[in-house]
């Protein structure tokens, strides 16, 4: 499948509706660099991963979440910026679903925050299969947990574990279950129909 530009501003449109989405562009984010300082000096990212990493952050009071990201939708390398919508809508379903839980579980445990981010990167990982039939990195990504979400090692293999499971139980045998990017892949093939 070659996915356009134009299938990527489409299908997040979409997708924002269903997820309950608002996009902001992350450079001119008030308080963005603040908080991006503020995690490099406790090691948790360095100032240049934090400027490029696409975040979801949840808007209390509301069923929205505001998705920051690099490139707006529809103006990035649309394979890779798909995977990271299909990420980041994820966060946004997990707010809706789990309210006010969701937030504090992610940020007060590692593994509940590990767990998180496995679902989000079963999202990303459907894409990729999709577009590509290439297999999510599991190893980098559990690198990354470490590295950019401060989990510790044992939370990192526990999202890592999730992750392969995921993969080698659905994904590559053609079961999907990721409800966002299944959302995704049907739309865009709907306008490739
Ligand atoms: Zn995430």
């Amino acid at each position: 499948m070659d996915i356009t530009p134009a299938d990527v501003a489409s299908a997040w449109s979409a997708a924002c509706q269903e997820y309950g989405a608002v996009y902001h562009d992350k450079a001119s984010m008030p308080g963005v660099d603040w908080v991006g300082e503020m995690l490099a000096r406790v090691g948790v990212i360095s100032q240049a991963d934090w400027a490029r990493a696409s975040t979801t952050v949840p808007l209390p009071g509301t069923q929205y979440s505001l998705v920051l990201l690099p490139d707006p939708p529809g103006e990035g390398e649309p394979l890779s910026q798909l995977r990271t919508i299909s990420h980041e809508l994820t966060h946004a379903r997990q707010w809706q679903r789990d309210g006010y839980t969701y937030p504090y579980r992610y940020l007060t445990d590692e593994v509940e925050r590990a767990s998180y981010e496995a679902y989000a990167q079963y999202a990303a990982a459907e894409i990729l299969w999709w577009a590509r039939g290439e297999r999510l990195d599991v190893d980098a990504w559990e690198q990354r947990l470490q590295r950019s979400y401060a989990c510790s090692r044992a939370a990192a293999a526990h999202g890592a574990a999730m992750l392969t499971q995921h993969l080698d139980d659905t994904v590559c045998k053609g079961a999907r279950s990721s409800a966002v990017a299944q959302y995704l892949i049907r739309h865009i093939e709907g306008r490739h129909r």
